[in-house]
């Protein structure tokens, strides 16, 4: 099969790393790419908001199936337009991929479908939403509706903090995404990543993951769009993940089902396990960025035919094999990331990181110049290793960080620091 991948992150060179694997893979090409998954696949200069040049690529070049790997062309519809173009595409539609492109959207199939969740309440204007708040008091979490690059939500610890996240958002700071605004209640627990295969009737659980968000070590500093994470995550066991997919993943498939916008693809739970059980923070349509860095190493079985019976309805009898052993991964950020930071700096000794046994280094926002690697975005590589346990994965990890000369970067010291103390209490 010839595979186009869609995208240029961490996520699509674990995609493209696992692609690449597989005997069914004969020419795989990636747009836009970058300078590491360009071992893998031929890296095209497409823009992938034009969906006619995509669909004029792919005919061109006799694509058997695009997988899509970030959120925004999802909910642009390109699979939509791939597909009646004649082209087989992973992923979900335009609408079935507002479970993340309208917060409000899943809010209220949650509610409709009694999907547990943190009780909400949607608002148009800032009054009514500000009267809100101060009749429920703080902790309270402010949210904007749309796709806001991961900065629409605010945990607001106070309510002058909430009321002034609903001035920022109806103010026009997240731009059309603020339109909107879901405000609910504030859940205490532990998160954890799930992520289901869907083929628009049939779910399986695949893997799950934690994440680490803050800029720093000790969840401290800005929120970024991921610094590190680790698979499978701690808090679920077999018992929590059937329960997962009984009273969330298989009641929005239903749901999707019954409104003529079924889905397929990859269905991402936010999840907070709390007193009460799981229940659904947010939903992404998509591969997470980093966890795919954890999932694709600890993935035994072929991702291709599993991608396709995802796009072709067939997931009924399949089944996917995970090793049992933990995945770690780390990301290295240019320094100033979530805020300015610089790009073109030199990056050496990533061969030497990388021959260590059980490290894959997965690239996300570098680009190849006269045969050095530069930085050329905010988060720049994943360092993952997978070993027999997480602490081992993280030491594997550390050491093939130790091995990147790269002044200009910076990293977190603690990642998986959560599930590390864990090992250590058994
Ligand atoms: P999101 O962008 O929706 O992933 O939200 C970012 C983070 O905000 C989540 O990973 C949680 O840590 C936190 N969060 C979102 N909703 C809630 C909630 N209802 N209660 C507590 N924390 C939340």
């Amino acid at each position: 099969m010839n595979i186009l991948i869609l995208g240029s992150g961490g996520r699509e060179h674990a995609l493209a790393w696992k692609i690449a694997d597989s005997p069914l893979t004969e020419r795989l090409y990636c747009a836009p790419g970058n300078a590491g998954i360009a071992r893998q696949a031929e890296c095209v200069p497409l823009d992938l908001t034009e969906h006619a040049a995509v669909a004029a690529f792919c005919r061109d070049r006799r694509i058997d199936l695009v997988v899509v790997g970030p959120e925004a062309p999802l909910c642009a519809g390109i699979v939509d337009d791939l597909e009646s173009a004649g082209i087989k595409a992973f992923g979900p539609s335009r609408a079935a991929a507002q479970l993340e492109g309208s917060k409000g959207f899943t809010k209220d199939l949650c509610r409709a479908n009694a999907i547990p969740t943190a009780a909400f309440a949607r608002f148009k204007e800032a009054g009514a939403a500000k009267a809100y708040i101060r009749a429920h008091g703080a902790p309270i979490v402010v949210k904007a509706d749309g796709l806001a690059a991961g900065k629409g939500v605010v945990v607001a610890q106070s309510e002058a903090e909430a009321e002034a996240a609903i001035e920022m958002m109806f103010g026009g700071g997240l731009g059309g995404a603020g339109g909107e605004v879901v405000i609910e209640e504030f859940l205490e627990g532990e998160e954890a990543s799930f992520f289901a295969l869907c083929d628009g009737e049939t779910a399986i659980p695949m893997a799950t993951a934690q994440d680490h968000k803050r800029a720093f070590d000790g969840d401290k500093g800005s929120n970024t769009g991921g610094m590190g994470a680790y698979s499978p995550a701690p808090n679920i066991d077999a018992a929590m993940s059937a329960r997962i997919m009984n009273d969330i993943v298989a009641p929005t498939m239903r749901a999707m089902k019954a409104m003529g916008t079924a889905y397929k693809g990859v269905l991402y739970a936010g999840l907070m396990i709390t007193d009460q059980g799981p229940k659904l923070i947010e939903y992404n349509a998509r591969f997470g960025d980093p966890e795919t860095q954890v999932l694709m190493p600890r993935l035994m079985s072929d991702l291709v035919p599993a991608l396709l019976a995802s796009r072709d309805g067939m997931l009924k009898s399949f089944d996917l094999r995970w090793h049992q052993t933990p995945a770690l991964t780390v990301v290295m950020a240019a320094k100033g990331y979530p805020g300015h930071y610089a790009r073109g700096t030199v990056i050496e000794g990533l061969d030497e990181a990388a021959a260590i046994e059980g490290v894959e280094i997965f690239h996300a926002g570098t680009k190849a110049e006269a045969g050095r690697i530069l930085a050329n975005g905010g988060r720049v590589l994943n360092i993952s290793a997978t070993g027999k346990t997480v602490r081992q994965a993280q030491e594997l990890a550390y050491q093939a960080i130790s091995r990147i000369r790269w002044p200009e970067g910076f990293y977190r010291r603690d990642i998986g620091w959560r599930a590390v103390e864990r090992e250590s209490r058994v």
